[in-house]
């Protein structure tokens, strides 16, 4: 099959967050697979060049439209880990991706808006027939709306539409001027059917749009495809996922084991193998790789547990329980590592003033930043992971912590309640149980759920190796999260694959 994924990020060369490394595993396996696979991604000021092999320039004279003006762009053509890699550029007076990070500005929808179009004008202009456009997210929704509504009907010829729902507390709000400034007509878009906004009836909600007009629509795990249904976790959308409910389905993320490889990890000190059978051997690696990153930390060693939390520090990841975790691990005599990626200063400024409060205190170490190189040492590193999410679409940090020998303590939610067994849990075979798992986000049983961490830690060594190496033998690779959306793409492309062999086959 031909597959386009158009989306905001993808690793290693523009990573806000999950979303990124989803794009690249997906579209790698894919190709795996024996799929055409490529991504279309702006062309942002912050790509890591170092990441981009054989950058060459596709087209100098690509137009596309905005309001009654027209804009010039290129299109650069890379391969990213063998990926074709389709860049952007926009030669627009408001410099859309020239902002110096992904999202955050005041006008982002107006720039994705932008980007879906002009991707479009590309596959159009220059792209014979496509089987598959991928959409992840409200960035790049509007591209179904623009497939369906414009380009279809000017002989741009695809087999189907899906959407990814990677997370659908962001929708991508807007005017309908704002759609009718890239070519549809924003007024005839806004009527409950078609998107506008369940809550407020004089705007669009570009989010809804991709699930009206796309043929299939996946979310990142299958808890999470249910809990969208609900007013809880649908942030006011739960209706139209209801009324959409036939083409709605979830599919566990998965994670690259070349990517995530402590055997190959060129950030660590000391490399170890991912694999059970040597289970000893990894308990002594991570211990070194430890003492090497309280020494680069300028942390004091302990005998109690290392915890840590990589995580974008927003409301989803449950900060306040963050907070919680980090009080209790140091007053329990562990250490807490903490790397927290925020543009939100309430949050920095609440961190930097925990810092504060434990300046002499040699157990802990705050880091506001994204840093992939420290993450993976901290995941090499630490004993526990903590994850503690109001509400989580897929998660794949606890994914790589099981890849790391690091052992998850979570909240019941999404794909962490998809993918994490607690070791008391009799219902599921023994060799599925990985870590503690926490229902309600409250203090208390996040601290209790901690307890348990830390006393099976301290006091039974067997059961703790028994838990690090039933994490690194599950398998979280992309094998068979690919295979399930090839199903979900033949049944979308109408006629390959009936719902009923979607149903057995997903
Ligand atoms: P989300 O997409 O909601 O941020 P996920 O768990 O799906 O959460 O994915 C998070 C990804 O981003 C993981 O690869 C994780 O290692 C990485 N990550 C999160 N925060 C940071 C950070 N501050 N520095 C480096 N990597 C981070």
């Amino acid at each position: 099959m031909k597959i386009v994924h158009i989306a905001s990020e993808m690793s290693p060369i523009a990573k806000a967050g999950g979303l990124g490394d989803v794009v690249h595993g997906l579209a790698k396996e894919q190709q795996r697979l024996g799929h055409d696979v490529s991504v279309v991604l702006p062309k942002y000021d912050i790509i890591k060049y170092k990441f981009l092999e054989n950058l060459e320039l596709e087209r100098g004279d690509l137009w596309s439209f905005e309001d009654t003006f027209r804009y010039h762009n290129s299109v650069w053509r890379a391969s990213v880990d063998g990926i074709p890699t389709y860049l952007i550029e926009a030669h627009h007076n408001q410099y859309y991706f020239n902002r110096g990070s992904i999202y955050g500005c005041f006008n982002d929808v107006e720039r994705f808006l932008y980007f879906c179009r002009t991707a479009l004008e590309f596959l159009y202009t220059d792209w014979k027939k496509i089987d598959i456009i991928h959409l992840h997210d409200w960035p790049t929704a509007p591209v179904a709306m623009l497939a369906k509504k414009l380009y279809r009907d000017i002989g741009f010829q695809f087999g189907a539409i899906i959407q990814t729902i990677h997370s659908i507390e962001h929708q991508g709000k807007c005017s309908p001027r704002s759609l009718t400034r890239i070519g549809l007509r924003g007024d005839d878009f806004r009527t409950a059917s078609r998107c506008q906004d369940n809550s407020d009836p004089s705007i669009i909600n570009l989010l809804k749009g991709g699930i009206v007009y796309s043929d299939f629509v996946t979310t990142v795990s299958p808890t999470y495809a249910n809990e969208i249904k609900t007013k809880e976790h649908g942030f006011g959308l739960e209706t139209t996922i209801q009324k959409h409910e036939h083409k709605v389905r979830g599919v566990l993320n998965g994670i690259e084991l070349e990517f995530w490889n402590p055997a190959t990890d060129k950030s660590l000190p000391n490399n170890y193998p991912s694999n059970a059978t040597f289970i000893d051997k990894i308990i002594e690696m991570k211990k070194k790789n430890r003492e090497a990153l309280f020494k680069k930390l300028n942390l004091k060693n302990t005998s109690g547990p290392l915890v840590a939390c990589v995580s974008r520090i927003v409301e989803q990841k449950g900060p306040k329980l963050i907070q919680e975790a980090l009080h209790h691990t140091l007053e329990k005599g562990g250490a807490f590592i903490l790397l927290g990626s925020t543009h939100d200063h309430r949050y920095e400024r609440e961190f930097q003033h925990i810092q504060e409060h434990y300046k002499s205190n040699k157990g802990l170490y705050i880091h506001l930043q994204f840093d992939e190189h420290l993450a993976r040492q901290i995941y090499a590193a630490a004993d526990v992971i903590v994850i503690p999410s109001i509400f989580e679409p897929c998660g794949l940090t606890q994914m790589i912590a099981l890849r790391y020998a690091t052992v998850p303590v979570v909240r019941f939610t999404g794909g962490l309640a998809d993918t994490i067994v607690d070791v008391q849990n009799t219902n599921l075979p023994a060799n599925t149980r990985s870590g503690f798992i926490f229902n309600n986000p409250t203090p208390q049983e996040l601290r209790q759920t901690m307890d348990r961490a830390f006393n099976c830690y301290q006091k039974n060594t067997s059961e703790w190796k028994t838990l690090m190496a039933n994490g690194l033998n599950l398998d979280f690779s992309w094998k068979t999260s690919a295979l399930k959306y090839q199903k979900i793409y033949e049944y979308a492309i109408k006629g390959y694959l009936t719902a009923s062999k979607l149903e057995d086959a997903i």
